[in-house]
């Protein structure tokens, strides 16, 4: 049987925000399997954030996607056709899929790896809780933020897939939990559903009052996602001894130029305190551990997530923007098989 791929290739750097015109959309036959080769058919894509930065012409963490490329993006799959002796058809595969329909991938090369799905958990939570975003805020928080019961931990981007987990983790180890989030319904839904002891929805409220009123003992941890104005705000607020997880800095992401540091960087100094930026492939060999304890508090009933699930991926890159505008409730994830019944 011959696939089509269906794919979106980065044909334009963005100038600001990512946007359709930037990507191509193109069909092909796939190849034949070579030896060492598997075909998947990709079923779910998510999208992060860091897809934008992946986009610029520099190297991140990892290098830029060259215009030309089909876009990266870390999927889940089936196998659906095998020339490597690990990988058999019907396999449950996850890494870098990319954006399109049916990748044919070396085997060796790492961009694939098997999981074992546990039954009754749906394919999307190893792109949400028990994947690359549960790791983030399992290690953000446990090793560099150290929770203490009675300590205080603000979360920003509390609302969303890797906010909710670490505000959950820091209710879990005894700390009093304060997120903040852009609307109404997400801070809610923290305080309602989540357990969070107070919420901020950071357009309608002054955040550095709001902080104050919520943080009446002063900030230990700060796990920040946002960078930009709310860290620096935030900063005005910390504790001696604070330490901060700097997992993302979102609100920077479409900047055409790097911005000046935060001014309250002195707060740092004076509080004996602790920033600390980290990317979540730094943890991936102590993935297990997050995995034990993550799945042991799903199980439990500790921990909740959500999912915000587009149809079809031709929607990838205008469902991109809503990680920007706060448009997503929950982990961003596209749908890319009609078939998959889940
Ligand atoms: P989310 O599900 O949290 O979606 C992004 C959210 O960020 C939006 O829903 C929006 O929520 C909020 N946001 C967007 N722009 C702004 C802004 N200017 N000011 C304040 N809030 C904003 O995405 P993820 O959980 O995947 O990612 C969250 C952060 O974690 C990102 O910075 C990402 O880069 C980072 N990350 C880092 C990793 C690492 O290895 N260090 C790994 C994975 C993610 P709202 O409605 O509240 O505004």
């Amino acid at each position: 049987m011959t696939f089509i791929n269906k794919q979106w290739v980065l044909t334009r750097r963005p100038d600001g925000k990512l946007t359709p015109d930037n990507f191509e959309w193109r069909e092909a036959p796939c190849p034949e399997l070579k030896d060492g080769e598997i075909l998947v058919r990709n079923i779910y894509l998510s999208l992060d954030p860091t897809n934008r930065l992946w986009t610029n012409e520099e190297d991140s963490y990892l290098p830029a996607v060259a215009i030309g490329d089909v876009m990266r993006g870390y999927g889940v799959g089936i196998v659906e056709q095998s020339r490597h002796a690990n990988f058999s058809n019907g396999d449950v595969v996850t890494g870098a899929l990319n954006w399109q329909s049916h990748p044919v991938i070396a085997g060796d090369s790492g961009d694939a790896f098997l999981i074992q799905a546990e039954p009754g958990v749906p394919l999307t939570a190893y792109q949400g809780l028990f994947g690359a975003i549960g790791i983030t805020a399992y290690f953000g928080l446990m090793d560099i933020g150290q929770p203490k019961a009675g300590e205080t931990l603000v979360v920003s981007a509390a609302a969303g897939a890797v906010g909710s987990i670490v505000g959950q983790i820091g209710k879990k180890e005894g700390c009093r939990v304060v997120g903040i989030a852009g609307n109404d319904e997400k801070c809610r839904w923290l305080t309602e559903s989540l357990g969070f002891d107070a919420a901020i929805n950071y357009k309608t409220n002054n955040i550095a009052e709001a902080l104050k009123e919520h943080c009446s003992n002063g900030i230990d941890i700060y796990f920040d996602n946002v960078g930009g104005e709310m860290l620096n705000t935030a900063l005005l607020h910390i504790n001696h001894g604070a330490r901060i997880p700097l997992c993302g800095m979102i609100s920077t992401y479409n900047d055409k130029e790097n911005q000046p540091g935060p001014s309250n960087i002195d707060k740092l100094l004076i509080k004996s305190a602790k920033l600390q930026g980290f990317i979540v492939i730094d943890y991936l060999d102590r993935a297990e551990e997050a995995m034990a304890y993550l799945g042991a508090a799903y199980a439990a009933g500790d921990i909740q997530y959500r999912v915000h699930l587009v149809e079809g991926l031709e929607k990838a890159p205008e469902s991109l923007g809503m990680l920007f505008t706060g448009g997503n409730n929950g982990k961003l994830i596209v749908k890319i098989d009609p078939d998959w019944a889940e």
